[in-house]
């Protein structure tokens, strides 16, 4: 990749400017500090599953008016790190450490994982290192549809490639300058016929006119696309976001509708849709989804409680542990990802 830095290490350094602004200045850093951490949004009080995160891109060019960078990465670039090599020395020393259990890497903490793999090569380079990785596996998630470069890759398995899926009028209205659904759909299929698993998010789940409808045909045109036993993991989460955000989505996108509905505010100091409407949007969701999903794939909720757990699923796994454990025992039993069968003493 060329080095953009010194272009463009322009003069917005410590301005705050509209967070449009940086996502069309791209530039690329060192590593500073740790950029392998866990997950942001851990909270003791929420069954989380554990996963990790490496901040190896920060800022997006797409627009969700539900986003949070809108809050939180306001200063006026799009950055990318670009010495590969100190990313998978960080990653190395933390997955060998723990050899007895299976690390899930994620690269979309703060931004997507593909939308600017034309620019930086950065996803490819990963899919090699972790190609070779007995211990870990990679999770690139996207809404663009940036793929062909990955489809020839020697990945042996070990990255998965994921899609944030939502409802097409959601897409439309709240997910501007994203790849469409069909597109979207359409470079999974070139994914997993290119022999990666595929990790399906439905996240976040927006109340709208025709939800139902809405997420009935998404699944639908999902499992038309790629065969379900291919899925690598299945997440269901629902809409939520600081209060303070709402000032900025109402500001940013003036035809959202998406703080019209009622939300409570939560222990992790975010807002959602009040429980009895989450529950009946997941459960919906859940019960297409098992029209089409064998068992022994990994169906989860995102932030959410035990008790709305045993309200969809009829069962909770007891820990973050615990369900850290059961993506290792799903990757085991079904790709052979993890060299040696998990044991969950390892996960607690
Ligand atoms: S794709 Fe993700 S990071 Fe990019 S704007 Fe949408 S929510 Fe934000």
């Amino acid at each position: 990749m060329k080095s953009k830095r010194q272009l463009n290490q322009s003069s917005t350094n410590s301005r705050k400017v509209n967070f449009r602004d940086g996502k069309k200045r791209l530039q690329t850093i060192a590593k500073k500090g740790e950029a392998l951490g866990t997950c942001a949004t851990f909270n003791e009080k929420y069954l989380c599953c554990r996963v990790h995160v490496l901040r190896s891109v920060h800022n997006c060019p797409f627009e969700c008016s539900y986003c949070f960078l809108q809050n939180y990465l306001t200063d006026g670039s799009t950055k990318i790190v670009d010495d590969i090599d100190t990313l998978i020395h960080e990653v190395e020393n933390k997955v060998s450490a723990e050899p007895g259990r299976l690390f899930r890497i994620g690269t979309w903490e703060l931004g997507d994982s593909l939308a600017l793999e034309k620019e930086s090569g950065q996803a490819a380079k990963l899919i090699h290192f972790f190609s070779g990785l007995k211990n870990a596996v990679l999770e690139l998630k996207t809404k663009s549809d940036c793929v062909d470069s990955l489809l020839s890759l020697d990945h042996r398995g070990k990255t998965v490639i994921s899609w944030s899926l939502n409802a097409a009028s959601v897409i439309k209205n709240d997910e501007q300058r994203t790849a469409p659904l069909g597109h979207r759909l359409s470079a999974m299929q070139r994914v997993f016929r290119a022999g990666y698993p595929v990790g399906l998010h439905f996240d976040p789940m927006i109340f709208h006119e025709g939800w139902q409808e809405g997420y009935a045909s998404l699944v639908q045109r999902v499992f038309e696309t790629v065969p379900p036993e291919r899925t690598a993991w299945i997440s269901i989460g629902s809409l939520r976001f600081n209060p303070e955000m709402r000032k900025k989505i109402e500001n940013n996108y003036p035809d959202s509708r998406l703080t019209c509905a009622e939300m409570v505010l939560g222990d992790d100091a975010k807002v959602r849709y009040v429980k009895p409407l989450r529950v009946s949007m997941y459960r919906h969701l859940y019960g297409e989804l098992k029209k089409h999903v064998p068992q022994g794939i990994l169906i989860y909720l995102c932030m959410e409680r035990w008790d709305v757990w045993d309200k969809v699923f009829g069962y909770h796994p007891d820990t973050a542990g615990h369900l850290d454990y059961l993506f290792a025992k799903s990757l085991y039993e079904r790709y052979s990802i993890g060299d040696i069968a998990p044991t969950r003493n390892d996960y607690e």
